[in-house]
């Protein structure tokens, strides 16, 4: 078997739409990025939507527009992808990390206590698909006292007059949250079109506003469209036309505005995404969850309650009782049979750079307990059955190995399996 971890989406309709932006000659910024804003706007019922060339600059982006800066500080969950955290050390503030619950998502309780008056804004990071407790977040920043705390040092912040909240919903494109998409829930929402997410035009990302009414979405809209086209007040496209040539920088932005060659690929995807790529990766994580949940050692990831619905980005396996080396193990197993498997994620505490800044592991025994036992299968609508149909008798196997469990039985069942692996 060579079953990869996380292949891209293509078929004959991305090819297609592709093709479409070459034929027409209008590569960069244009139509195609307007139309899949437009379709995001409309799937995630939100009031503006502005596409960028990556999650982390979108953030980036929406951090510098709250004018959050150097001195200020931004609360986000230990266990997460560093480009939650690096996003606001870019903006030169600092990350102030917190504690997961069990279900991998940002612990409330633990934002309440990390707020400071130095707090502008908490991103909160929907793990796997799995959206946050808006509720209780929501609580949390509109509490009176918190609210008391807030200290506005820009025009924005002094016209939300409280902490902004952000949803990293690079992994959540398509979950729900009350039986509406959950991507209505926070101030700013940022997908991620990354390669590897359900929905890519190789690299990219959309931000959703959903800001107070106190705000003007349309303005905000074209304010942010030249903010991430160096503050140029004309677009590439409408400057094409003649007559147009002449333009003004209005302000120092960023150049971090999406390719209509890339917008070709996600709006392709998002069209067979409700009916066809989403419900796909539904069927195949309630294979699994079939599959283990005879196991004692099988703590299923969140994926649906009466709240919430993940999109099912991943699925992030853990293995009671089990350590992170039994953990490394079971991956090197799995990879000798031909299948690729991941860890979401190493928490940030683990990395070097931010261990340099004097972040400890310690601080965060859940983010390392989720992490420890964690293994993130394949899932993705291109995976056969016969895949599926191979995959969980290996993980079994190669975790009753780890378990020590009926050994014997077990190497016999790993003999078979490899070859099958072999001769598949
Ligand atoms: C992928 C990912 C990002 C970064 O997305 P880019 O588009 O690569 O910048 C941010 N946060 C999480 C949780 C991610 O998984």
């Amino acid at each position: 078997m060579n079953i990869p971890f996380s292949p891209p989406f293509i078929d004959q309709s991305v090819v297609d739409q592709v093709l479409d932006t070459l034929n027409n000659k209008w590569i960069t910024t244009g139509p195609k990025v307007k139309a899949l804003e437009q379709e995001v706007k409309v799937i995630t019922g939100t009031d503006q939507v502005i596409c960028v060339n990556s999650w982390t600059s979108g953030a980036i982006l929406m951090l510098k527009w709250f004018g959050v800066k150097a001195g200020d500080e931004v609360i986000v969950p230990a266990y997460t992808y560093s480009a939650t955290a690096l996003a606001v050390l870019h903006c030169g503030a600092t990350p102030v990390m917190v504690d997961v619950l069990e279900d991998f998502n940002i612990d409330p309780e633990k934002v309440k206590a990390a707020i400071t008056t130095r707090t502008k804004a908490i991103i909160a990071v929907d793990i796997a698909g799995w959206p946050c407790d808006y509720a209780a977040l929501k609580e949390v920043i509109n509490d009176h006292h918190v609210q008391k705390k807030f200290r506005s040092t820009s025009d924005k912040q002094q016209l939300l007059n409280r902490i902004l909240l952000i949803s990293d919903a690079a992994h959540s494109i398509g979950s729900t949250y009350l039986n509406k998409p959950a991507a209505q829930n926070c101030d700013v929402t940022i997908f991620s079109f990354h390669a590897v997410k359900n929905i890519t035009t190789a690299e990219g990302g959309a931000i959703c506003l959903n800001l107070p009414k106190q705000f003007d979405h349309e303005a905000e809209y074209a304010y942010l469209k030249m903010y991430t086209l160096n503050g140029q007040n004309k677009d590439a496209l409408s400057k094409s036309r003649g007559a147009g040539w002449r333009y003004d920088i209005l302000f120092q932005g960023l150049k971090i505005n999406m390719p209509d060659i890339c917008a070709a690929i996600g709006l392709a995807q998002l069209r067979k995404y409700d009916n066809d790529l989403l419900p796909q990766r539904k069927e195949i994580a309630k294979k699994y969850f079939e599959g283990f949940q005879d196991q004692d050692w099988f703590i299923s990831p969140p994926l649906v309650s009466t709240q919430r619905e993940s999109c099912y980005h991943l699925f992030p396996l853990r293995v009671k009782g089990l350590s992170e080396e039994q953990r490394d193990q079971i991956i090197d197993d799995l990879s000798a049979l031909g299948i690729a498997t991941n860890v979401h994620f190493i928490p940030m505490p683990m990395l070097t750079l931010f261990k340099n800044m004097g972040y400890k592991m310690e601080d965060y025994p859940m983010a390392y307990q989720n992490y420890a036992c964690e293994i993130s299968l394949p899932i993705y609508p291109q995976l056969t059955q016969t895949e599926i149909d191979f995959i969980i008798p290996s993980v079994i196997s190669c975790v009753q190995i780890q378990l020590n469990r009926n050994i014997k039985v077990i190497e016999t069942n790993v003999v078979e399996l490899k070859q099958m692996a072999v001769a598949s």
